[in-house]
């Protein structure tokens, strides 16, 4: 099961409490984007095999959105943060690497 500590009221909810929201950190275009913007924005998502940045809501809890970075073929979760942050803390993406020495470090 997997378990995702809320960074905003810090309980550690399982699954049946959250509701997932898609990759984190997917840049949103104006009106005046491009078509192929708004596509990629639409259908061009990462589906990773190992670390990957999502969005998740404490549905069952404070209600607010948050990110999670997990491994996708182990569940391991390597730490949540704020929603409004823009890429995940430096801190994060420290302990990612030293436990997944070949991954390749964050990009949007
Ligand atoms: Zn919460």
């Amino acid at each position: 099961m997997l378990i995702l500590t809320c960074p905003y009221c810090g309980i550690d909810a399982d699954e049946t409490d959250l509701a997932p929201g898609g990759e984190a950190h997917v840049t949103r275009h104006g009106a005046d984007a491009s078509d192929d913007d708004f596509e990629a924005y639409l259908f061009h998502k990462r589906n990773p095999r190992g670390v990957h940045f999502e969005r998740w809501r404490h549905v069952y809890g404070c209600g607010k959105w948050f990110h999670a970075a997990r491994d996708t073929m182990t569940l391991e979760v390597f730490g949540t943060y704020p929603a409004q942050t823009l890429v995940p803390p430096k801190t994060l993406q420290t302990k990612i690497k030293k436990k997944r020495p070949d991954w390749k470090g964050f990009k949007k």
